[in-house]
């Protein structure tokens, strides 16, 4: 047998026929493709912060609860009583432990699409079938056609980003409980985005059993930490707990996060500024007659050019050093499309310059 065959006969087909996460190389670009925040903190701060680094015992295992900063956590996320909650090595550990839990033979999980890919990727690699039902006009949930696949799937779980990624549009929130009352199973919110709508079914959690809110710190300015939180009934975070490996949060992470909640006040400033910014970037978008640009209450702004294809754009765009998304050829609904990220206005500014030229 050759190595290929080897291969061939060892991976899961599943598995060799995804393509992994791609990350493009961005040095020395103006970097608007991840939904990063563009600042980062004071150095009196990182000075602070380097001291509480420094008392952490690296030659220890982590507390595998995280116990300090699950309870810096709960009064941060206005977590309500009665429910409990389980960090991830960023939401997208969250997922996967989520879906490993679930992937019982023939467990299905459904997901309106377009959205996060992360959802079909890690369902296809945990053995979960993967239900994608269209968005309606406008990205918005189309009511009637989840409600019929809810019925017709019986999924072990539905996912909705709030807002959702790449379209940044919140769905409606009646429509939203409509899914939570009708699924038979699990229904987790995504609110990766939270710190840009500052809206969430955090509250909800006690009203239903099924409902799960997800929330990471990636999108505040962490993105480096890799820190996800999961909120729910203590039943279910019991079960996933169980199929957590036990030290997921390292020692760094979870002193860094903590030391990093404690100046709360900054992270909400550096928030309202991106929500500030991004109005302002949104308006001058919508002054450009050749691109359609949707609204959006998250950290990024879904648009096309309409005179020139995305991927003409997008390389142009990356020829004068600005880095966003090219959605093109995702979905059939993104046909055409690409993403920026709010970034600094400075870099906001230099990617609306180099638009303006590529279009
Ligand atoms: N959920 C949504 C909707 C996202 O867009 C992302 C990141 N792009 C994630 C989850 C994953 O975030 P992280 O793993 O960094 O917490």
């Amino acid at each position: 047998m050759n190595f290929e065959e080897k291969i061939a006969r060892l991976i899961r087909p599943e598995v060799r026929a995804l393509k992994a996460y791609h990350v493009p190389d961005a040095a020395g670009m103006v970097k608007l493709d991840a939904m990063e925040n563009p600042y980062g903190w004071p150095e009196a701060l990182k000075r602070d912060w380097c001291a509480v680094l420094k008392s952490v015992a690296l030659n220890r295992y982590p507390d595998p609860e995280a116990r300090a900063l699950r309870t810096r956590l709960r009064a941060a996320l206005n977590v309500p009583a009665g429910t409990e909650l389980m960090l991830g090595n960023g939401s997208d550990e969250l997922i996967q432990i989520i879906l490993m839990s679930l992937a019982r033979p023939g467990a299905t999980v459904l997901v309106p699409v377009p959205t996060f890919v992360m959802y079909d990727m890690i369902a296809t690699f945990t053995g979960v079938k993967f239900v994608g039902v269209p968005l309606g006009q406008d990205f918005a949930l189309d009511t009637p056609a989840m409600l019929e696949a809810i019925e017709r799937h019986q999924p072990a779980a539905v996912f909705l980003a709030w807002p959702n990624n790449p379209t940044g549009n919140l769905f409606d929130a009646a429509v939203v409980e409509e899914v939570i009352r009708r699924a038979p199973g699990l229904v987790v919110v995504d609110e990766a985005y939270h710190a840009f709508c500052q809206r969430s079914f955090m509250d909800r959690l006690g009203l239903y059993d099924n409902l799960l809110v997800m929330r990471t710190l990636s999108k505040q300015g962490l993105a480096g930490l890799r820190l996800g939180v999961l909120a729910g009934e203590p039943a279910w975070l019991g079960e996933f707990n169980k199929v957590r490996l036990p030290y997921n949060i390292g020692s760094l992470a979870q002193a860094s996060a903590e030391f990093a909640l404690n100046h709360q006040a900054m992270l909400d400033e550096q928030a309202a500024k991106i929500r500030g910014d991004r109005e302002a970037l949104f308006n001058e978008l919508m002054e450009l007659p050749a691109v359609r640009v949707w609204p959006s209450a998250a950290n990024f702004i879904l648009f096309r050019p309409e005179r020139k294809s995305a991927t003409v754009v997008f390389a142009a765009l990356k020829e004068q050093k600005v880095l966003i998304k090219n959605l093109d050829g995702s979905h059939p609904m993104l046909a055409g499309c690409l993403r920026v990220t709010v970034g600094a206005p400075e870099e906001n500014a230099r990617f609306l310059d180099a638009l303006k030229r590529a279009i």
